[in-house]
C-alpha cells in the first residue's frame, strides 16, 4: 500500500500548483511512491470521495492558499480530519499571503472594487454575488465570502509549513522524501533553513556592516548594479528579515527580495521587524530628514506586510 497524499488549493494565485508541475519528470517519482487521492487542479476527484474515506487514512495533505470562503474552510476541516499530517504550502497558507492584503478592507469593500469600480468591470446593474439564488425553480448556491482572510493555521491545526511564493520544487520534493522515509522533523517546523536570506545571498559580502540610506528608490527608477547588495543601493530588499531557502531567486534576477519566505523562527511580527530594520537604516539623525527619506517608501503597510498581514499583530484594519 502506497501512502495516500492529497493536494488542495484555497485562496491563492496558482503558483503553488505550478511548483508541483515544476517537479518536471520528478513528478513521476512522486507518483510512483505515493497514491494521489485528491488534486482538483489536475484530476477529477469529488468531495464525496474524500468524505467516504476513513478518518486519518490520508498520510499527508498539502494545502496551499489562505482561507477566505466557507468552502475553503470546510475543505480545510475535512482534510484535517482525513489526514495524519497537514502541510501548509506557500506564503498564502502560511501567512495569508497576497490575498491577506484584503484585510485592509472587508467583503463589502472588496466586492465594491471588484464588481463595480474596477475599470475593466462591465456591470451596469451593479449585481453582487449572492450565497443563494433562485432560478427557474432551482436554488443555486455559492460559498460565503468572509470579511477577514485567515492563514491555514488560524483555521485548523497544521503540522508543517513549506514557505514561499511559490516554494521551490526542491522544498516540496525534500518534504515528500522526508515523509516517505519517516524522517519529518518536530511538529511545527518550517521546512526551510532557519536563517536570514542575506546569509546565503551571493551579494552578502557587499552588504555594509551599517547601512546608511539617504534615498529609497524603486526598481524602475534605477539601473541596479548586478554585483552589489541591492539594499545598500537604496532599494527595499527585505533579505535581512526573510527566511532563506529560495536560492536567492529574486536577487539572481537582479530584483529585491519582497519577503515571500516569511520570517525566521526568531521573529514574531515580520512586518514590524522589517519596518524597524529599514527605518533604522535611514542616513540621518534629524527627525524631519528621516521622515523625508522614509516618505519615499510607497504603501509601507502593503510593502512590509505584503505576505503576512493576517498573522501579524495587526491582523486586519479596524473598519
Ligand atoms: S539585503 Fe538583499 S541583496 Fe543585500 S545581502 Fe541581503 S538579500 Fe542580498
Ligand atoms: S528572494 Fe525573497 S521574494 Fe524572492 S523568492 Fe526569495 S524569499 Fe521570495
Amino acid at each position: 500500500m502506497k501512502p495516500k497524499v492529497a493536494f488542495y488549493w484555497c485562496a491563492a494565485g496558482g503558483g503553488c500548483e505550478e511548483m508541483v508541475v515544476d517537479l518536471a519528470e520528478g513528478i513521476l517519482d512522486v507518483v510512483a511512491a505515493v497514491d494521489i487521492v485528491l488534486w482538483p487542479v489536475a484530476m477529477d476527484f469529488k468531495k464525496a470521495d474524500i468524505e467516504a474515506m476513513e478518518d486519518g487514512s490520508i498520510a499527508v495533505a498539502f494545502i496551499n492558499g489562505a482561507v477566505r470562503t466557507t468552502e475553503q474552510e470546510e475543505w480545510a476541516h475535512l482534510l484535517r480530519r482525513k489526514s495524519q499530517a497537514v502541510i501548509a504550502v506557500g506564503a498564502c497558507a502560511q501567512m495569508g499571503g497576497i490575498p491577506g492584503l484584503a484585510n485592509f478592507s472587508n467583503r463589502a469593500g472588496v466586492f465594491q472594487t471588484v464588481y463595480r469600480d474596477a475599470p475593466s468591470t462591465l456591470n451596469a446593474e451593479g449585481v453582487l454575488p449572492e450565497t443563494t439564488h433562485q432560478d427557474n425553480g432551482f436554488t443555486l448556491t455559492l460559498p460565503r465570502f468572509f470579511d477577514t482572510v485567515k492563514a491555514l493555521d488560524q483555521v485548523i491545526d497544521v503540522d508543517y509549513t513549506i514557505p514561499g511564493c511559490p516554494p521551490t520544487p526542491q522544498l516540496l520534493s525534500d518534504a515528500v522524501s522526508a515523509l516517505l522515509a519517516g524522517k519529518l522533523p518536530a511538529k511545527g517546523t518550517v521546512l526551510a533553513p532557519d536563517q536570514a536570506l542575506c546569509m546565503d545571498c551571493p551579494r552578502k559580502d557587499t552588504k555594509p556592516e551599517r547601512l546608511a540610506i539617504s534615498e529609497f528608490k524603486r526598481p524602475h527608477q534605477v539601473l541596479i548594479d548586478q554585483e552589489k547588495c541591492i539594499l545598500a543601493q537604496g532599494l527595499l530588499c527585505l533579505g535581512p528579515a526573510t527566511r532563506s531557502g529560495c536560492g536567492s531567486r529574486c536577487i539572481e534576477g537582479n530584483m529585491p527580495c519582497t519577503g515571500c519566505f516569511g520570517p525566521t523562527s526568531r521573529v514574531r511580527d515580520y512586518g514590524g521587524k522589517v519596518l524597524s530594520a529599514i527605518a533604522g537604516s535611514a542616513d540621518s539623525n534629524d527627525e524631519a530628514e528621516i521622515a523625508r527619506i522614509l516618505d519615499k517608501i510607497p504603501d509601507p503597510a502593503g510593502t512590509f506586510y505584503r505576505y503576512s498581514l493576517p498573522v501579524s499583530e495587526l491582523q486586519r484594519k479596524r473598519l
